[in-house]
């Protein structure tokens, strides 16, 4: 992943930036205890319904099955004192995201919304950097997620992130044009 201050590239568990000196320990001072994971959501805002969150939920879970890997979607009424890429990075660390079996490979999505900065960001673990990149998994969110977002439609916005970043990993696709035309024939 790339670290949330300059961007350069960060792959340990326990990340220093080699560019900016920015590490794991300097979000643990200023956020303490990370919230408890409850499962692949973990509402805590409650921004969810309960229909929507088992819709997310089983989305989450089939994207799993098909590519061994693990997303988790969090809320949060707000990530102060740190912007939302940073609490996501540091939640995706602490929560050891994709690493599966024990194994330190990052083979994760975390989907935070901050309710407070009307903000919804994705981390991307290393492992799956190949198949999708940090800038393409912004873009997805940008054009798939926000608009539901902005109309308050939490459920579809957070559904469509799930669904639409899974189908990138499941079939490889890097590009919005093939997103699109994935998309195509359900919308
Ligand atoms: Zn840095």
């Amino acid at each position: 992943m790339r670290c949330p201050r300059c961007s350069t590239e960060v792959t340990d568990a326990l990340p220093t930036c080699a560019g900016c000196g920015f590490g794991i320990a300097d979000l643990d001072d200023l956020l303490g205890e990370p919230p408890p994971c409850r499962g692949r959501v973990t509402d805590d805002a409650k921004l969810l319904s309960p229909d929507g969150l088992v819709r997310i939920e089983e989305r989450a879970r089939a994207f799993e099955g098909r590519t061994g890997t693990e997303l988790r979607v969090v809320t949060r009424e707000t990530t102060k004192p740190v912007k939302p890429g940073e609490y996501a990075f540091w939640l995706f660390n602490r929560w050891d995201v994709g690493d599966i079996g024990g194994q330190d490979v990052n083979r994760g999505l975390l989907v935070l919304v901050a309710k407070a900065e009307r903000s919804i960001w994705c981390e991307v673990g290393h492992g799956l950097e190949g198949l999708v990149t940090d800038a393409a998994a912004g873009q997805v969110l940008e054009e798939h997620a926000v608009p539901f977002l902005a109309r308050g439609e939490v459920d579809d916005g957070v559904f469509q992130a799930v669904d639409v970043l899974s189908q990138v990993v499941e079939g490889g696709r890097e590009r919005p044009p093939l997103w699109r035309r994935i998309l195509g024939g359900a919308r």
